[in-house]
């Protein structure tokens, strides 16, 4: 069974983690392998002797005396944190099954929540653009949510004010078991909002499978097929077959961010939605996650508060 065999594999402990990552001498080894899987090149002059400055963790290219700092120009620079900090964020992030809200993080990083929550923003960005580019294709199942807003007292159903609509949909096999997961904010639900979020996010000539849903036409602009399923019971549709894991995905993912984030600003819900789908798309092999994570925060440029606070536009 798929479900047993993301639940019981082993990730990686704590105890792994610290064999790995445990000193601040580890993490560097282990960043300059993300940095240079193929040993020091020099970002000046190419060259390939160096030495390493140990008080200052520079790295001197001998050809031409430049100094290069492990962090410059990543995702990690402009921060006072140490790589051990940066690296066991990465490990919750990426190991824990919900997520992590940031006073969590900065509890266990020792951090405030203010540095937490920089840090998980962070690493959350790296997650969305490595993962903004890649289209779902073949048979895709789709459904409408809405994230947030008022609990009690608001409209219910579709279109409640004050809520974030999004779209999730799964790639699947022709069984319907789940490949990859993409969950994106929608301006709303109107033709035109499912149009650009299709021609942005799914292949040509895919198959999408919706409730029936009429805005989820507009895959059609995309040139992909639609196949509303309705069933007798309504056209919402959690009971048929059909729409078994995009429902299950889509109920863990409101249960996670419910229950791990009190409220999730509007404006970020496009990272919160990468951190999910980044940990749901390589939920086989959670150990690896670790290291493939950090392999692409060395080649994310560096993010300023500034921008970090402002809303981010999921492409
Ligand atoms: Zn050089």
């Amino acid at each position: 069974m798929a479900r047993n065999k993301v639940q019981f594999q082993k990730g990686l402990s704590e105890a792994g983690f610290d064999d790995l990552y445990g000193t601040e001498e580890r993490c560097r080894d282990a960043v300059f392998g993300w940095r240079w899987p193929g040993g020091f090149v020099c970002p000046v002059c190419g060259g390939r002797e160096h030495s390493l400055l140990r008080t200052r963790a520079l790295y001197q290219c001998t050809a031409c005396r430049r100094q290069t700092s492990l962090i410059a120009g990543t995702i990690f620079a402009s921060s006072k944190l140490a790589l051990r900090t940066w690296l066991r964020a990465i490990y919750h992030l990426t190991q824990s099954k919900g997520g992590i809200s940031s006073i969590e993080l900065g509890r266990r990083l020792g951090v405030t929540q203010t540095t937490a929550w920089k840090v998980k923003h962070k690493l959350m960005q790296v997650m969305m653009e490595r993962d903004a580019g890649k289209r779902l294709s073949g048979r895709i199942e789709i459904d409408d949510a809405y994230l947030g807003g008022e609990r009690n007292g608001g409209k219910r159903g579709r279109g409640a004010a004050g809520k974030t609509p999004i779209v999730a949909a799964v790639e699947t096999t022709p069984e319907g078991k789940p490949i990859r997961l993409k969950l994106r904010r929608v301006k709303g639900f109107r033709r035109t909002d499912i149009v650009s979020m299709a021609k942005r996010n799914f292949e040509p000539a895919s198959i999408v499978l919706s409730d029936g849903l009429r805005c989820f036409n507009g895959v059609l602009d995309a040139g992909c097929t639609h196949q509303p399923i309705i069933t007798r019971s309504g056209r919402r549709a959690a009971l048929n077959p059909a729409f078994k894991w995009v429902n299950t995905a889509l109920g863990n993912i409101k249960n996670a961010i419910t229950g791990t984030y009190r409220a999730i600003r509007a404006k970020h819900t496009p990272r919160y939605l990468a951190e999910f789908e980044y940990r749901f798309n390589r939920r086989y092999d959670l150990a690896a996650m670790m290291p493939r994570l950090g392999h692409v925060a060395i080649r994310t440029p560096p993010m300023p508060y500034r921008l970090l606070k402002l809303a981010e536009n999921h492409t």
